[in-house]
């Protein structure tokens, strides 16, 4: 997604531009993604005294793997940012500022960025997602496998190693 610099300074108000970008290959390098859809932009761009500010939202339709049931699901990821540029090598000192060369700003790092940012680290497909069990690895979900998994109250660990002296 590129941007045309001298546009958005002829504009002279706040500049729209929406796009569909796709990533091919990003389920690779996102163990937890199994698929993205195209994401869905929309930026708003606008200069002032050398300054462009772009502001941007974005949505897409992933499927993630669970983390604890191992199962995919889908997601809607979103989100929005905003990044200030600059193609006059004395602004670029300032701040955040990231210079520019040429006349066009490419945007699709920055969405690729914020896309990889909303995926979650650990996804549940649901919150009270049950899990597999350890022993047998039977989806909780969907049945009761009749492995003893169940702990020893800690507390009660703890009675049972007191040696009670007898009279
Ligand atoms: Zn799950
Ligand atoms: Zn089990």
């Amino acid at each position: 997604m590129r941007l045309y610099l001298p546009e958005i300074v002829r504009a002279n108000k706040p500049l729209v531009r929406e796009e569909t970008i796709e990533f091919e290959g990003i389920e690779r390098e996102v163990p937890q993604l199994v698929r993205l859809d195209p994401v869905r932009v929309r930026v708003k761009a606008l200069e002032e005294n050398g300054l462009f500010h772009v502001s941007a939202e974005q949505r897409a339709r992933a499927v993630l793997t669970c983390s604890r049931c191992l199962s995919p699901f889908e997601k809607t990821l979103s989100g929005q940012w905003t990044q200030v540029f600059t193609n006059r090598a004395d602004r670029a000192e300032e701040g955040e500022i990231c210079f520019v060369e040429g006349d066009h700003i490419d945007l699709t790092p920055y969405v690729r960025e914020a896309v990889l940012l909303e995926i979650p680290y650990a996804p549940v497909c649901r919150e009270e997602c049950r899990g597999l069990c350890p022993e047998c690895g039977a989806d909780r979900n969907r049945e009761t496998c009749s492995c003893r998994t169940e702990r020893i109250d800690p507390r009660l660990a703890v009675l049972k190693e007191l040696q009670i002296p007898e009279d």
